[in-house]
């Protein structure tokens, strides 16, 4: 029995979330499993209801299980609370911090059914398959923040950008286990001409190079990498990166894929592991079944892979999810001329179909 905590959160999150649980019950029918769900609140929702966007029982329910499946959280309605009652401030990087997600993964493969619904060019894109793993629980995000008054009657405000060897040596190690399982090439992004935090990277990742001498290692800054990521992204295998150059380059990265909404993420690194999709709660279309859902499908895909060893399920997921796109079902998000339009249920349903038939 496999223990699933489900925080659907706000916004798009409560309608895709079961969208993705359908996927799983199909999982669990095809090949025999059996998957526990205990839902909890978190973000806006569990404010409303507690409080506080991150109660303590939402954090037993995560600890307590084998793997979390996250929608989405945040929206307008929470945005003028204090600080640390912010739906992302206050739950979604405690909860990577709690449970020591130091590592998120996000596989940015193109479906070739949709390479006319990426705003870029066929020959761009096509044969796209990268992956950026992005370091989760350091950086600027996490850095001491304060504000003061000066002299002049305005404010200062700062934030702390700091690294650790140990914190950079863990996720390119972890970087370098994954480019050895892919096509064995390793591309780091940094700011070292200008930053600190970005030279000691760069200095830790030239020395860790040297152990894994069967990966071509690469060094690329961050502006220039925004622009290799649209002008020939099929250079890249592995990115790793630290915590808010990740942030930016994965919602670029999602626009070769098509649409933000087909893109998933894994964190992971602690004993449970997140899975989400690598979007926000998308409050502009919420409510109205228009949110594509296979991001969320696809990251308990994911799931499936990295918490619980099942390559083959996790396959299968992905394949459906393929099909579904080569029968010419789209949200409205990927709508293009000549395909069906479908909401966030009957696509969810369309997967759900195509598992158990594949
Ligand atoms: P967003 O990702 O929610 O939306 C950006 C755009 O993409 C919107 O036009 C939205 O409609 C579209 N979109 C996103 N997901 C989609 C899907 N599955 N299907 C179709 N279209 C989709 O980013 P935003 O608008 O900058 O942020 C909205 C809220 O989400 C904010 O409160 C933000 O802080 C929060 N947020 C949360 C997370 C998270 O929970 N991990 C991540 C990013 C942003």
């Amino acid at each position: 029995m496999y223990k699933i905590a489900v925080l659907p959160g706000d916004g798009i999150g409560v309608e895709i979330v079961p969208e993705a649980i359908k996927a799983l019950q199909a999982i669990g029918e095809k090949f025999g499993h059996e998957f526990q769900f205990t839902e909890a609140l978190i973000g806006g929702a569990a404010y409303d209801a507690v409080g506080h966007p991150l109660p303590e029982s939402t954090l037993a329910a995560c600890r307590e299980s084998d793997a979390v499946l996250l929608g989405a959280i945040g929206g307008p309605k929470w945005e003028e609370l204090p600080v640390h009652l912010r739906p992302e401030v206050g739950a979604l990087l405690p909860l990577r911090k709690e449970l020591g997600l130091y590592a998120n993964l996000r596989p940015c493969m193109l479906f070739p059914s949709l390479i006319q619904a990426s705003t870029l060019k066929e020959e761009v894109i096509a044969g796209v398959d990268l992956m950026v793993i992005r370091e989760l629980t350091g950086g600027l995000y996490f850095g001491e923040k304060s504000r003061e008054a000066t002299a002049d009657g305005g404010q200062k405000a700062t934030d702390i950008l700091s690294y650790s060897t140990y914190e950079i040596e863990r996720i390119v190690r972890f970087a370098y286990e994954t480019a050895r399982k892919r096509r064995h090439k390793l591309c780091s992004v940094d700011k070292a001409n200008v930053i600190e935090t970005s030279r000691l990277w760069r200095e830790t990742v030239t020395e860790l190079a040297k152990e894994y001498p069967d990966v071509e290692t690469s060094h690329m800054y961050v502006d220039n990498c925004s622009m290799q990521l649209i002008r020939n992204p099929k250079q890249f295998d592995v990115i790793v990166t630290e915590n808010m150059f990740g942030d930016i380059l994965t919602d670029e990265a999602s626009m070769l894929t098509g649409s933000i909404g087909m893109l998933p993420s894994a964190s992971i690194g602690g004993q449970v592991g997140v899975y989400e999709p690598s979007h926000g709660s998308a409050p502009d279309i919420a409510g109205q079944s228009k949110a594509n859902p296979l991001a969320t499908i696809l990251s308990a895909a994911m799931m499936l892979r990295y918490s619980f060893n099942m390559e083959k399920e996790a396959t299968v997921i992905e394949q459906a999810v393929h099909q579904v796109m080569e029968d010419g079902y789209r949200t409205p998000d990927l709508m293009e001329a000549g395909k069906n339009l479908v909401n966030t249920i009957q696509m969810g349903d369309l997967v759900k179909q195509s598992i158990l038939k594949g």
